[in-house]
């Protein structure tokens, strides 16, 4: 199969190339498709597999396809740690060099300042860790109501590092009316009845 196939748009493919990709990994192949028709996700994949453009790349397509201009958060990424959380912004920088969609990422650590300051210019994708995510929240600096797909990220590393509770509080604010994907290495029992609580019907891809 060839990124062809997936009926991307093309300043995606344009930026695929660009990247230097040729053809889309095991993952890409079973995701994309999809994702572009709206479906909600279950998937079981390490990093490395090219997991984090599987689900950047429908994201890209189908906000741009819809062509909202609101200034409001459409897509959240929910991940673990700074490090990934910096890595999947990169991504969506990247096969989004083409397209007028606003990215940004958010985490703790360091002072919310300029990271405030971009949020109030305005945001399409937004890719956080929990707890900055909680805090712009609760001061009123960020609102998810418009929210249409919303993405958890190693999920399992989320219960590794404690950030469960912080994941149900924010799954609670979330439109109910929206698309879920969800990747997770491994399926502890938690983790298995957290997917069931907020995914609808989903396709399930394990590479
Ligand atoms: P990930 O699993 O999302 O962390 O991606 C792992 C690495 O694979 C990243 O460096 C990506 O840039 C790269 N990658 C993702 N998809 C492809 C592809 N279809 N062709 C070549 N490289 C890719």
């Amino acid at each position: 199969m060839t990124f062809n196939d997936l009926k991307l748009i093309k300043p995606i493919s344009d930026a695929l190339q660009e990247e230097g990709y040729e053809n889309p990994t095991p993952i890409q192949e079973k995701s994309i498709p999809a994702i572009l028709q709206g479906k909600d996700l279950l998937g079981t994949a390490q990093t490395g597999t090219g997991k984090t453009a599987a689900f950047a790349i429908p994201i890209l397509q189908n906000l741009t396809e819809k062509n909202i201009r609101n200034n409001q958060i459409k897509a959240l990424i929910l991940t673990p740690t700074r490090e990934l959380a910096i890595q999947i912004e990169e991504s969506f920088n990247a096969y989004g060099r083409h397209l007028n969609l606003r990215n940004l990422v958010v985490f703790g650590g360091v002072k919310q300042g300029a990271q405030e300051a971009a949020l109030k210019r305005g945001v399409d994708i937004l890719v956080a860790t929990p707890g900055r995510l909680l805090d712009f929240i609760s001061q009123g600096i960020i609102s998810l109501k418009n929210l249409e797909i919303f993405v958890l990220d190693e999920a399992d590393r989320m219960l590794d590092m404690g950030f469960v509770h912080d994941v149900k509080r924010i799954v609670k604010l979330l439109p109910q009316k929206r698309q879920t994907l969800f990747f997770s290495a491994t399926f502890p029992d938690e983790i298995r009845s957290l997917a069931d609580s907020i995914l609808n019907q989903p396709v399930k891809v394990a590479v």
